[in-house]
């Protein structure tokens, strides 16, 4: 478990920062939408809610199923996470990524003990109970539990280890490719990863119905 929690570094990070070009611009133009009545701000937060669970996590989902259809990619990015993910185009601000890959003898279960450091730049933001000091706490204490609580049952055989994240370092999660999605696309491979399969809680599973 890591020593080197910079919370200080990262409030900066992410709350007291300037807004960067970017980020200006949606800002101007989210205000300037809203007063000429050409959205109303409910419209917005669902949008908005949008980009924070399903979009923001899309980015992970692709390098996933490349990762599952690729085995060279694969090899790249349990290798160098960070340097992978980039070939996507997808940045951090310069914190190293650690990919760790599912088996079926082995589930990874990403946490930040100490406060919030997720793996934003194929994630997104991080889901409100990650932040929470239940998760925190028991993810260390029990991740057993945790895992148990929300997918079912985890065979004695099968080791969970926990990876704390730092404002340094974070860590995506590899799931395990589910069965019968033999012959799938890699697009179709990326429309059933979850986020929570990127961080550990669940595993991936083919939606009822099959194919998408
Ligand atoms: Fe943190």
């Amino acid at each position: 478990m890591s020593e080197h929690h910079h919370h200080d570094d990262e409030h900066v990070r992410e709350h007291d920062r300037p807004l960067s070009g970017p980020a200006l611009r949606v800002k101007a133009l989210e205000s300037l939408l809203v007063e000429k009545g050409l959205v109303d701000p409910k419209t917005l937060d669902e949008l908005i809610d949008t980009f924070e669970t399903k979009v923001g996590s899309r980015n992970g989902a692709r390098v996933v199923a490349r990762a599952w259809v690729d085995p060279a990619y694969k090899q790249r990015l349990l290798a160098d996470g960070r340097a992978a993910i980039a070939e996507f185009g997808f940045f951090g601000y310069g914190e190293d990524m650690v990919v760790i890959e599912n088996t079926p003898k082995v589930r990874n279960l990403v946490v930040c003990t100490l406060c919030s450091c997720y793996p934003w730049s194929v994630l997104g933001l991080p889901p409100v109970w990650y932040k929470s000091a239940p998760y925190r706490a028991r993810a260390v204490i029990d991740p057993r539990g945790v895992l148990e609580e929300l997918g079912g049952e985890i065979p004695d055989d099968v080791e969970v280890r926990v990876w704390d994240s730092t404002a340094e370092l974070r860590y995506l999660v590899l799931p395990e490719r589910p069965a019968g999605t033999e012959g799938w696309s890699e697009e179709q491979l990326a429309e059933i990863v979850t986020r929570n399969a990127m961080i550990g809680v669940a595993q991936v599973t083919v939606p009822v119905g099959g194919r998408r």
